[in-house]
């Protein structure tokens, strides 16, 4: 018995170093990325789902020497958050998507919308608004065409405050997304209380959709359903077969992004992607 919890004992201080070791690893790479400027954006489109016309824009962040060993977004902007240098970095990524989408909007005309991920931390960034209103001023981008995406797990914390917070964004004119959706735990009811535009079925559910869980196919429906029921746009992403699209567009979702359609592009690509498509 003796051995055995000794041999536990090392096991979970193994397991505990490891961890240390990656978030170290990943705190570094941060630093070194936010000093020397190495973090970029890909865009991902956003099609309507009847027509399949490009209506939208999704900014994902890249940071080049952390995704040599295969940490991602998912991975580092946790670790962002608890340093404290998210705020830094939600503001790379608004600045610096704005001026390449105002040169979309300019130089191709496009009038798609324009979709940025933020941090839950944010909700308590008095300054943010403000922050997002002068950007928006800076880049000459009209603020209905750009919209916030927030997890539901963020706004499920949601307290006054942060519901404040949510309004004053709203105030400046840009609309709001609930990212994630599903995997959080709104109560239906809540919906009623966030000033948010638009809901986005998380990945997870439409990847199972055809899989033995038959009970995924009727989550994105229901989903679906209370979306237009509080008058939201509902978005699904993570569309990667061609049966998945032709379900959500026999259900009427609005909104859809995935690899079937397009992967994550590069600014140069994404007009190559915009102006070939436009001919099709
Ligand atoms: P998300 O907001 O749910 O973004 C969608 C993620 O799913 C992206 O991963 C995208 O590349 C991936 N994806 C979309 N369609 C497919 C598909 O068909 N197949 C597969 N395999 N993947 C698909 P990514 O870029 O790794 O981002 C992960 C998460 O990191 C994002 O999830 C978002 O929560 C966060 N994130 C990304 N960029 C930013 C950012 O600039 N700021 C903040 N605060 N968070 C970000
Ligand atoms: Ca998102
Ligand atoms: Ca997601
Ligand atoms: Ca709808």
């Amino acid at each position: 018995a003796k051995q055995n919890g000794r041999n536990r004992y090392d096991f979970y201080t193994k397991s505990i170093t490891q961890a240390l070791r990656e978030r170290r690893r990943i705190e570094e790479g941060l630093k070194v990325a936010l000093e020397l400027n190495l973090f970029s954006l890909l865009y991902m489109p956003l099609f309507k789902c009847s027509t399949l016309e490009i209506v939208g824009i999704e900014v994902l962040l890249r940071c080049p020497n952390l995704a040599v060993d295969a940490i991602g977004p998912d991975q580092f902007i946790p670790v962002a958050e608890k340093m404290g240098v998210i705020k830094e970095i939600d503001l790379w990524v608004i600045e610096n998507s704005l001026s390449c989408f105002s040169d979309l909007q300019l130089i191709q005309g496009f009038d798609g919308r324009l979709c940025i991920n933020i941090s839950g931390v944010e909700l308590h960034n008095e300054a943010f608004p403000g922050m997002v209103g002068a950007l928006l001023e800076k880049y000459q981008v009209s603020p209905s065409s750009v919209e916030l995406e927030i997890t539901e797990a963020a706004f499920v914390q949601g307290d006054a405050q942060s519901v404040a917070r949510l309004d004053q964004l709203k105030a400046l004119g840009i609309t709001l997304a609930l990212d994630d959706f599903g995997t959080g735990h709104t109560a239906f009811a809540q919906l009623n209380n966030y000033p948010v535009d638009c809901l986005k079925i998380d990945a997870s559910f439409v990847d199972d959709l055809f899989s033995e869980h038959a009970g995924r196919k009727k989550m994105v429906k229901i989903i679906n359903n209370l979306g237009n029921l509080y008058d939201l746009r509902v978005v699904a992403e993570g569309v990667k077969t061609k049966r998945q699209l032709e379900y959500l567009q026999d259900i009427g979702c609005d909104w859809v992004q995935g690899y079937f359609l397009s992967c994550p592009l590069k600014h140069a690509d994404l007009v190559d992607f915009i102006i070939k498509h436009k001919a099709e």
